[in-house]
């Protein structure tokens, strides 16, 4: 039988729990039930970076799904960017929102994954757009440059913190 313990918390209350982290005892009120066990408030949450670029397979999934929502929803705004001012601007913004988005789907994990998920969902209107361009004699650059913009701000938005 495991010995009572005492939560760290509320000294007075006695308990068998203990955080899955650092171990210390936590009573019924304190506990925090976690992907990875029964955690105390202290560790449940933690920074960001303790559970960053871990994705559980349907966040995955979810950023994935994301991921194609802004690839198709990202073609009429990428055409109609183009006839805006401050293209290279929008694109940016534009970019780094459909980052979050997919984070957000994907648990708000980041990581790698989420990048590559983000940066090619991004890259997608784009690329079915300005294709027909490239293949032309003479490719136009303001548009090129909007979409590496884009592309770097969908990454930075997943970028593990
Ligand atoms: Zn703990
Ligand atoms: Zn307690």
């Amino acid at each position: 039988m495991a010995e009572t313990m005492h939560c760290y918390r509320h000294p007075k209350r006695e308990t068998r729990v203990s955080c899955a982290t650092c171990g210390r005892p936590i009573c019924t009120e304190c506990m925090v039930a976690t992907d990875v066990g029964i955690k105390c408030p202290d560790d449940a949450r933690l920074p960001r970076e303790a559970r960053a670029g871990v994705m559980k397979s349907d966040q995955v999934a979810k950023s994935i799904l994301a991921g194609l929502g802004v690839a198709v929803a990202g073609i009429p705004i990428v055409y109609v960017l183009f006839f805006l001012p401050f293209t290279w601007l929008i694109s940016a913004a534009a970019g780094y929102g459909a980052g979050v988005l997919i984070n957000r789907a994907g648990g708000r994990n980041g990581g790698p994954m989420a990048i590559v998920i983000s940066v090619l969902a991004t890259a997608i209107p784009f690329l079915v757009l300005l294709a027909p361009g490239l293949l032309a004699s003479a490719p136009n650059l303001r548009p090129l440059i909007a979409m590496v913009l884009a592309v770097i701000a969908a990454g930075v938005a997943n970028r593990q913190i």
